[in-house]
């Protein structure tokens, strides 16, 4: 068994997957639990160096089995529950399967229960979920340390998705509507680029350093207004904030309907921070993480390539108005091009979008955006 053996769960998530690229690179070993080894993702990380695919199902019968497989010799881990199942007794299960293989350093990927503040907020469904396992970690004994993730940027689509839809308007322009007010300050976070680097630095630095603590991973403290404006800057298109309900026009599961509703009261009526009262960013992560990618430059570089990915083609037939200030394109190309200037669509290692998300939902629905 190699020495820096670390295994993940859920490993085409954003936040794994994006681990999983760094361990590899580094050259850790990984074993990678995914649901399934067919898709972009999967396929990727199983090209990866030193990483080892362990398919199967955690919402199965076998979850035990498939656990103590996972973890057998495996001294770190990397654990990132999703709402996908009984998320509390994958976490239970998870953490249990860790403590029993002797796992020295566990960071599992948590959020804030708001109902705990005594502030008369409601706890957010898929978050106070992974609450109740950070306590159960920590009752457990398991050496640990707690991850709280910010706002995913590549959360932003055009697609009618809930919560962090950029709609496009006829004149090219982008009108994101959220519940926050205008004013708040939320966590920013590409969870793509920047997990992966932080977390590798958490495990480096050791169980001593990180015990017991809870780690903000969120890059930029923008207000809505103020990540509107970055996100113009980047995309080269007005983008305006519209501070209103969210709207709900796709086909989403009861569970996370129930999770948005609670958001828009907890976060946006009552203008809880999003981490609680108590946890501070950006300056954590910052100082584990030096090369972040903000939102302008996910913007300005990612997010016109992920929307062709997902077959919208809208960039390409608006007139240069609004790709001008793109400077790597090619000119005299008469073949659509993405975003970016390039002939073909781009594979961009590790990114996906709704559509291709290789596990998305029902009708294509797309859920874990926040
Ligand atoms: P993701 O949303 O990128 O991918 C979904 C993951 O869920 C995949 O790994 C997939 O394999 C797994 N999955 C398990 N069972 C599945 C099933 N039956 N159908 C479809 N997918 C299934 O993953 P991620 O972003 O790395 O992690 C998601 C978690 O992150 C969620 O619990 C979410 O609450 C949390 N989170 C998200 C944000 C955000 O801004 N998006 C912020 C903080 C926390």
């Amino acid at each position: 068994m190699h020495s820096k053996t670390v295994a993940t769960i859920n490993s085409t998530g954003r936040q794994a997957a994006s681990f999983v690229r760094a361990a590899s690179a580094v050259g850790w070993h990984v074993r990678a639990q995914v649901r399934n080894s067919e898709g972009l993702v999967a396929e990727e990380l199983a090209e990866l160096d030193n990483v080892e695919l362990i398919e199967g199902d955690l919402t199965g019968p076998d979850l035990k089995a498939l656990l103590a497989r996972l973890f057998q010799g495996v001294k770190i881990a990397f654990i990132n529950t999703t709402h996908w199942g009984n998320e509390v007794v994958i976490g239970k299960a998870c953490a249990d399967a860790a403590k029993k293989a002797g796992v020295t350093h566990y960071i599992y990927s948590s959020m804030p229960d708001h109902s705990s503040f005594g502030k008369g907020w409601r706890g957010l469904p898929f978050w106070e979920t992974k609450f109740a396992i950070e306590n159960y970690v920590r009752q457990i004994g398991l050496p640990a340390t707690f991850a709280y993730t910010g706002i995913y940027n590549n959360n932003f689509t055009s697609l009618p998705y809930p919560l962090f839809q950029m709609e496009l308007q006829d004149d090219g322009s982008f009108i994101w509507q959220a519940p926050f007010h205008p004013d708040d300050p939320l966590p920013w976070l590409d969870a793509e680029h920047d997990v992966g680097p932080a977390l590798l630095q958490i495990f480096k630095m050791g169980p001593n350093h990180w015990k017991g603590q809870r780690v903000t991973l969120a890059y930029e403290k923008l207000t809505p207004i103020q990540a509107c404006s970055r996100f113009a800057r980047g995309v080269g298109r007005p983008v305006r904030y519209v501070h209103g309900p969210v709207q709900i026009s796709v086909h989403i599961p009861s569970g996370y309907r129930e999770h948005l509703e609670i958001l828009q009261e907890t976060l946006g009526k009552q203008r809880a921070p999003y981490f609680g009262p108590d946890l501070e960013y950006p300056k954590e992560g910052r100082s584990i993480w030096e090369g972040h990618r903000g939102l302008e430059e996910y913007a300005r570089e990612v997010f016109l390539d992920e929307e062709y990915a997902n077959g919208l083609r809208y960039m390409v037939d608006d007139d240069d108005q609004f790709t001008s200030n793109r400077t790597n394109g090619s000119e005299n190309n008469t073949q659509p091009t993405t975003p970016a200037g390039y002939a073909t669509p781009l594979r961009i290692a590790g990114t996906y979008t709704p559509r291709t998300h290789p596990e998305g939902g029902s009708d294509g629905f797309f859920v874990g955006s926040c």
